[in-house]
């Protein structure tokens, strides 16, 4: 049976918030036989950052925060 965790990939003072944020993944990690005939560890399901509502609620465009794919200020 598949697993998800949590994983803080960075954590990072952003200039946007003025505030230490930390950018975060969704992992699923499959099981055990699927990983032997996959090759894969786990796969990301989604990421985001622990300032992203903020961010939502300024219009400040992120891709940690969904609001603009092509821009990462990570
Ligand atoms: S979502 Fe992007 S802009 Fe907003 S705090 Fe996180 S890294 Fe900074």
């Amino acid at each position: 049976m598949a697993t998800e965790k949590v994983v803080t990939v960075r954590s990072k003072y952003c200039d946007f918030l003025e505030r230490d944020v930390e950018l975060r993944e969704w992992r699923v990690y499959p099981s055990a036989d699927f990983l032997q005939t996959q090759g894969l560890t786990y796969q990301v399901r989604r990421c985001a950052c622990t300032g992203a509502i903020d961010c939502n609620m300024k219009g400040i465009t992120c891709r940690w925060a969904f609001t603009n794919p092509s821009n990462d200020r990570s």
